[in-house]
């Protein structure tokens, strides 16, 4: 809407509003009704189907098919009301397009916004990533005018979505209010059937009052240090669910931007809804972020197995909850069955019914895309896919994964690289307490011919653009950061190394070095100047690591050291000794594909000397009397030459398999 129709529209809704209250209340005691409460959640600008760094269609993800089930539901359920729990502005490179590269001008709209006001979304909250391009933009984008030092005062209010989004846990250290509206009541008209069983009109109010994790503090601390500040998710609900009640709200729904944890309370915790359904009327729960299906009868997530909560009903402590995963692959169905009790609407929480539904069919195709969302947001969609093909850096060097199981880490070293400078500014700017504690960080070849011969990772020197980043880095994980002793490093190490057999060295034939029961992706290393170590394959698992160094003295087992990784390594991920997600000192909110493109962009020139050589492991030596062979692609030995690997040898161009591989040899004794 164009600020000029906002501005007409507000002075007339008090009017409205007053005309409706001089009606007689017309429900009757027990008149029924159902009221279904649709969740988008996490949707991180996934707008289209489509993936910016494959550049190409990705039917498993976005809002244009999300829209069929909304459609869906609406149909089944003519009372609704269409909600966003957050993280809705960031996550693909349209987000960064708009906000960093193009930033949006004031009178538009953001394309993920655009959208969902073609949907008529009912209601908005806000979630941790919203934060992630600073309040300026958030104040804009949004059409608010914060009251907060980094926000320019006199500037206009933009355009912004068409539904009202509330937050009410983030408030602005300059005026001490609440930086968004921290609730709204919305009056739902509905249809509803008498106990004469006569149809009727009625309306309903519904409280809308929504949370952000508390942890965007330290996550955002460059941006809302000073600027903002957060409450609990549980002080902040007892505050205001009695003044939503005084106000008229029959139904409180609270849209909380966090996922399940029962350890114990904490205003800043993270992960707060367990605790926030003990809050005395609390009605629904849309909660998110992080990233989970729920209900989920079958799910072993332990979150969605702690006393109280019923995974298969949908239910925290009683109270109707759906998380309706991410990117728009499902959409959550509250189906909220309402009574009424003569003076106001009640749920009959029995007959409520709680779904997840997803944009996949059961013969695995996906629901039809909303064409209208396409043509929406076309402009924008073809700048972006310029955009990602637009150079952000060079390298003088090729970076591939053919040899990286005998130690080409030409792709391996700049994601560790990435990840280390990430984690070490973060411990220099929060965690003091570990600012003494070397920083090292483990990568895997993700693309290591598993798929077919077509399957590695290879950018070519030249020009690095965005889209390369997802070769570099496959999986969208996040950034994590875990503290290990010596020891425990060491048992990472030993579990990478199962990725190879046990080679006998007396064996004439021909033994095959790799393990393919392990795959690439759990072979994680180092890749310092500051690390050694070598991987003796003649060693039984568990007994390979020799001469682990660091800084040239052999590693103490009880040093400490922080590492950075991911989400999925740090929680268990790979069944790493010790990985079970205790160890984790940052589950920060970024992308390592995003540091590895900042990291880049700021590099600007990666070289072999300094982005492609601080190989910090080699097999240890041993004379074999038969040859150790392993497969990669055809005529790619010139890569494992310039990488310096001198121990490899072609032996056949076709190792007659029929996939295309070609077979090499190794030659451990060199
Ligand atoms: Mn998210
Ligand atoms: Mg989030």
């Amino acid at each position: 809407m164009s600020t000029a129709l906002r501005l007409l529209i507000l002075p007339i809704a008090p009017v409205l509003l007053a005309a409706c209250s001089t009606l007689p209340a017309s429900t009757p005691a027990g008149s029924t009704a159902t009221l279904a409460l649709l969740e988008t959640t996490d949707l991180h600008a996934n707008v289209l189907s489509y993936d910016y760094y494959k550049l190409q269609d990705e039917p498993s993800i976005g809002l244009e098919r999300t829209a069929a089930l909304i459609a869906q539901a609406r149909a089944e359920f003519p009372n609704n009301l269409l909600l966003d729990n957050g993280d809705t502005i960031q996550g693909t490179a349209l987000a960064d397009y708009q906000a960093l590269v193009k930033p949006l001008a004031c009178d538009q709209t953001l394309a993920i916004y655009k959208a969902m006001n073609l949907l008529k979304v009912d209601g908005g909250g806000i979630g941790n990533h919203e934060f992630n391009y600073g309040l300026a933009f958030l104040s804009q984008v949004t059409g608010n005018q914060f009251d907060v030092d980094s926000v320019d005062a006199a500037k206009p209010r933009c355009a912004g979505p068409q539904f009202p989004q509330v937050l009410a846990n983030v408030y602005s250290v300059k005026s001490g209010k609440p930086l968004f509206a921290p609730y709204h009541i919305i009056d739902k008209q509905i249809t509803a059937v008498g106990a004469d069983g006569k149809t009727m009109t009625s309306t309903v109010k519904v409280g809308i009052i929504s949370f952000a994790p508390p942890t965007i503090m330290s996550w955002d601390k460059r941006w809302l240090e000073g600027r903002v500040y957060t409450q609990g998710v549980r002080e902040t609900a007892e505050k205001f669910i009695p003044e939503m009640r005084a106000k008229g709200a029959e139904l409180v729904v609270a849209i909380s931007h966090g996922g399940l944890d029962n350890s114990p309370y904490s205003p800043t915790m993270e992960n707060g809804n367990y605790y926030l359904s003990q809050v005395p009327g609390v009605d629904a729960m849309l909660i998110g972020h992080s990233h989970q299906l729920f209900p989920n009868a079958t799910s072993t997530v332990p979150q969605f197995n702690l006393p109280g909560v019923d995974k298969a009903r949908g239910l925290v402590n009683g109270v109707p909850t759906v998380m309706a995963n991410l990117w728009g692959k499902h959409l959550g169905v509250i189906g909220l069955r309402l009574r009424h009790d003569g003076k106001q609407w009640v749920i009959d929480k029995a007959q409520t019914t709680v779904e997840a539904r997803g944009i996949q069919n059961a013969d695995k195709s996906y629901v039809q895309a909303d064409p209208a969302i396409a043509k929406l947001v076309a402009t924008e969609h073809a700048a972006t896919i310029a955009y990602v093909q637009t150079p952000v850096g060079s390298t003088d060097f090729r970076m591939s994964t053919y040899f990286a199981d005998v130690g080409d880490i030409s792709a391996i070293e700049v994601v560790n690289q990435a990840q280390t400078g990430y984690l070490a500014a973060y411990v220099k700017a929060n965690l003091p307490q570990y600012a003494n504690l070397p920083v090292l960080s483990m990568s895997s070849p993700f693309k290591s011919g598993s798929a077919g011969v077509s399957d590695f990772t290879d950018v070519k020197a030249g020009n690095v653009a965005l889209n390369n980043a997802a070769d570099l880095y496959l999986y969208p994980n996040a950034l994590y950061g875990v503290k290990m002793t010596g020891a425990e490093l060491k048992a990472w190490l030993e579990h990478s190394a199962q990725r190879f057999n046990t080679i006998d060295p007396n064996q004439t034939a021909p033994q095959e070095l790799i393990n393919t029961a392990h795959p690439s992706y759990n072979f994680d290393t180092i890749t310092s100047k500051d690390v050694s170590y070598e991987i003796d394959v003649t060693q039984p698992p568990g007994q390979r690591i020799k001469r682990l160094a660091y800084q040239g003295k052999a590693v103490d087992m009880q040093q400490q050291f922080l590492i950075a990784t991911n989400n999925y390594r740090a929680s268990g991920g790979g069944n790493f000794p010790g990985l079970d997600g205790s160890k984790t000192v940052l589950a920060s909110p970024d992308n390592n594909r995003d540091l590895l493109i900042a990291y880049v962009t700021q590099e600007k020139q990666l070289t072999r000397a300094k982005n492609g050589a601080a190989r910090s492991w080699r097999f240890a030596r041993a004379a074999t009397k038969g040859p150790v062979v392993f497969h990669t692609a055809p005529n790619v030995l010139a890569l494992a030459q310039a990488a310096g690997i001198d121990n490899v040898t072609l032996l056949k161009a076709d190792d007659g398999a029929g996939k295309g591989f070609a077979l090499y040899q190794l030659d451990l004794s060199k």
